[in-house]
């Protein structure tokens, strides 16, 4: 039994078995194989080896007609060197001797062909290098796919670990069969833990090594409350494991009563909870927990759930399910955000060196103007259908929300002129997540008819953390000093003009921030809809007057760690049932 501490992101906790994905683009940890287990090794060995032949058959007789046979012959050497006898024998071997996966053999064997050629003095030889890494990509690409692929049909239910998980592959998880989520890297706020936490999947991240200690079929416990993994667990910490997630079952039961009452502080002023959603079918969850509409509808799911763009129509079929299930709530709909951690293929296939800060969210959008428009007139032909807000991603200058608006200006001409319905009063929104707009608060609220603050991207702008990155987890604070001072001022220079803001980052749906949110003038709040009945129950029991003073002195401290102890000492303190342990899943 071994337990790893990592971060908690998507609360509940599980016992299940492992099923280890491996990922290209990493170290192949060495994982052993039982004796029994060598011949299927082997036989996979053969069939990524042959299925990579066909593929450089295939490239050569490309590359012929292209190229001509010369410049094709290339392939040929690629593809001798794949079928050399004597390489592949050393490969059985490793698996034969060493008891290890077939790719651990494959990387291994490759990679000392690898350093051989790169340590021979004549270059002629060390520009071989690449071929080989090159080679050894493409065999194991048959062998890690082969495994990963398997996830779409899983037959038992299973706890997937992995080094690190994309949000796509995220979002095309059979939600039956996948139990619980554990990778090596990642952070709170990235967003495969949002997609974990929007499909109630629980999850820790951040375990560093987790991956290379493991072999599939182990048996885990997951708690992604406490952010722990337990290796191998003996009887007796299974039992106590599963009894803790019943008690956390009938809190959140009990909780759930909360639904039905008011959203009032104790002194009588009404703080807005609503839901975040990555997919339609979450509403079920944000009319269950009682929110009052949908305070940020991220569309990206649509652009990651496939390798194609999505049509106008199938961005309209969305939006109008969600319309029909909110039965009159409002719904906010943000455009498309991809980029940083939010990859779609093209994104895969044109890296850049720094996607946080590259070409994301509306600076994409403005640059792809066709797709942009298939959202927009999607979002306003919805807007005919029930109460829609649009939200404007990633602002960081004013000009950038004129051409986005003058777009959707265009668009309203071109529907009026088809005769299609749409709201001409849809309100148009921003959020507000980059320093940039925050500090020019007071010049958006003259033209945007709503703010809302995304904490998870503000805070990494405003103290240079990568949100993505374990390694800096701890330098993740909303807490921080400037970025109370950034949403103090934003919440000033909206109420000058009268325009609403709400705040939509996943620390909103934490207790502590909340409460300074709330201290600070924020009036709506947008959470994940697990994390509903635990807001509604601070607001429920602490004053507005408290929530300010509490804010106001927060603001005064010189850094985060105050901050967060005084905040904590207070809360736990006047209202300890606040901190009851539930987490946001919903039950
Ligand atoms: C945010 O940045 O706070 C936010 C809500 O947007 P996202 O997490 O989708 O980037
Ligand atoms: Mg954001």
């Amino acid at each position: 039994m071994e337990k790893i501490t990592g971060i908690g992101v998507s609360p509940g906790i599980v016992v299940g078995r492992a099923f280890v994905l491996d990922d290209e683009h990493r170290r192949i940890p060495r994982r052993p194989i039982a004796p029994e287990s060598v011949e299927r090794q082997i036989q996979r060995l053969h069939d990524a080896i042959d299925a990579s032949v066909a593929d450089l058959e295939r490239v050569r007789a490309q590359a012929e007609v292209d190229m001509g046979r010369d410049a094709a012959q290339i392939f040929s050497f690629h593809i001798g060197m794949l079928k050399d006898r004597v390489m592949i024998g050393s490969i059985e071997e490793v698996i034969r001797d060493q008891l290890v996966t077939a790719e651990y053999a494959v990387d291994h064997i490759f990679g000392q062909w690898a350093d051989r050629f790169r340590a021979m003095p004549d270059s002629a030889f060390t520009t071989k290098v690449n071929d080989i890494t090159d080679l050894a990509g493409r065999v194991l690409e048959h062998l890690v796919g082969e495994h990963s692929t398997t996830l779409d049909r899983l037959d038992d239910e299973v706890i997937v670990v992995a080094r690190e998980l994309t949000p796509s592959q995220t979002v095309g998880f059979n939600r039956n069969k996948v139990m619980a989520l554990a990778t090596d890297l990642g952070g709170k706020t990235s967003h495969t833990s949002i997609v974990a936490r929007a499909l109630n999947i629980p999850a820790v991240v951040g375990l560093q090594n987790l991956c290379a200690k493991l072999t599939d079929g182990v048996t885990l416990i997951i708690d992604g409350d406490a952010g722990v993994v337990i290796i191998d667990p003996d009887d007796e910490t299974i039992e106590r494991y599963l009894g803790q997630e019943a008690e956390r079952d009938k809190i959140q039961l009990s909780l759930k009563e909360l639904a039905k009452l008011e959203s009032i502080t104790t002194d009588g002023v009404r703080v807005e909870i609503m839901g975040n959603i990555e997919f339609a079918d979450e509403i079920t969850d944000v009319i269950d927990y009682g929110c009052s509409g949908i305070g940020l509808f991220r569309t990206e799911f649509l652009y990651l759930a496939t390798n194609t763009e999505p049509t106008e129509d199938v961005h309209f079929d969305v939006y109008r399910s969600c319309i029909e299930r909110l039965g009159g709530l409002p719904l906010t709909i943000r455009t498309m955000d991809l980029g940083a951690d939010k990859s779609s293929r093209s994104h895969i296939e044109n890296p850049e060196r720094n996607p946080a800060l590259g070409l994301r969210s509306i600076r994409y959008c403005l640059q792809n103007l066709p797709m942009f428009k298939h959202q927009i007139r999607a979002i306003l032909r919805a807007s005919a259908l029930g109460p829609v807000k649009l939200m404007i991603p990633l602002v960081s200058s004013i000009g950038e929300f004129r051409q986005a608006k003058h777009l959707i200006h265009d668009v309203m001409e071109d529907l009026t002129d088809a005769g299609i319905p749409f709201d001409p009063k849809m309100p148009l929104g921003v959020m507000i997540e980059v320093p940039s707009a925050a500090l020019l608060a007071s010049t958006f609220a003259r033209e945007v008819d709503f703010f809302s603050i995304g904490t998870n991207d503000l805070v990494q702008y405003t103290l240079a953390v990568d949100r993505t990155n374990e390694r800096v987890a701890d330098l993740f604070n909303p807490t921080h000093p400037a970025v109370l001072k950034l949403v103090r001022d934003v919440v000033r220079a909206a109420r000058r003009r009268d325009v609403p803001v709400s705040s939509c980052g996943e620390s909103a749906g934490d207790i502590e921030f909340a409460a300074l949110l709330i201290g600070l003038g924020v009036r709506t709040l947008s959470v994940t809809p697990g994390s509903v009945p635990s807001i509604k129950r601070l607001v429920r029991s602490i004053s507005m007057d408290r929530c300010e003073r509490l804010a106001k002195k927060a603001i005064s401290f010189d850094s985060d760690t105050e901050v967060s102890m005084y905040v904590r000492a207070r809360l736990r303190k006047e209202i300890p049932e606040a901190y009851d342990r539930v987490g946001p899943r919903a039950g």
